[in-house]
């Protein structure tokens, strides 16, 4: 079944023009910056009981991000304990930085048994640039972007994430997954003959 994406999306002059954007953009920036600034005036004087600031104290204080985050890929890991990933390669085929490292396994003419997985699954997070090709590119739920970016080594090496370090549950990864299925909606594929 071929599946296309229509990119044939007509702005308006106006918003050609990005200004709307522009000024959104500012309007924002500046909004945070004048509270940020005088925000203390109201608890000074005691009508606020804290004062509405934007600075998070990292990192005694973090920040929930939001769902289109996109920190390090994790591989989804279903209830049976496998890995959703067959090691078809198209997420090691899309990755621009040439970061993922795949040795499928196989089992061949067994029923009622895992025919492929990832013998091996590595990502080499010290090159990867968080692109979520991988995610779009998989065709099994296998592979998603996290909100986890609190990683740093001393030792680039150590920094090359095997599939245990990988894993995630599809339990801890459903609304990312829900997310993504919302998105491919939005991108428009549907399904075509031509
Ligand atoms: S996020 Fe991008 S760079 Fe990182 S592993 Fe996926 S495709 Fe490669
Ligand atoms: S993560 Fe997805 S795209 Fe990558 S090898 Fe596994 S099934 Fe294929």
């Amino acid at each position: 079944m071929a599946y296309y994406v229509d990119r044939n999306v007509k702005m308006t002059w106006w918003e050609k023009s990005y200004l709307p954007e522009i000024i959104r953009g500012m309007y924002i920036t500046s909004r945070h910056f004048f509270l940020n600034l005088f925000g203390f005036i109201p608890f000074l004087l005691g009508q606020k009981k804290e004062r509405p600031i934007f600075t998070v104290y990292y990192p005694e204080q973090t920040v929930k991000y939001p769902l289109a985050y996109r920190g390090r890929p994790v591989l989804a890991v279903n209830e049976k304990g496998n890995y959703n990933c067959v090691a078809c390669g198209l997420c090691e085929a899309a990755c621009p930085a040439y970061c993922i490292d795949i040795i499928p396994g196989s089992n061949p003419g067994k029923q009622n048994e895992l025919e492929r997985w990832p013998e091996e699954f590595t990502i080499d997070m010290s090159i990867c640039i968080f692109c979520g090709f991988c995610e779009e590119a998989c065709p099994e739920e296998a592979i998603f972007m996290s909100d986890m970016c609190e990683f740093n080594m001393l030792d680039r090496k150590q920094m090359k994430y095997n599939k245990e370090q990988l894993a995630v549950s599809t339990e801890d990864l459903k609304d990312r997954i829900e997310f993504t299925r919302q998105m491919s909606g939005k991108w428009n594929y549907s399904s075509s003959s031509r």
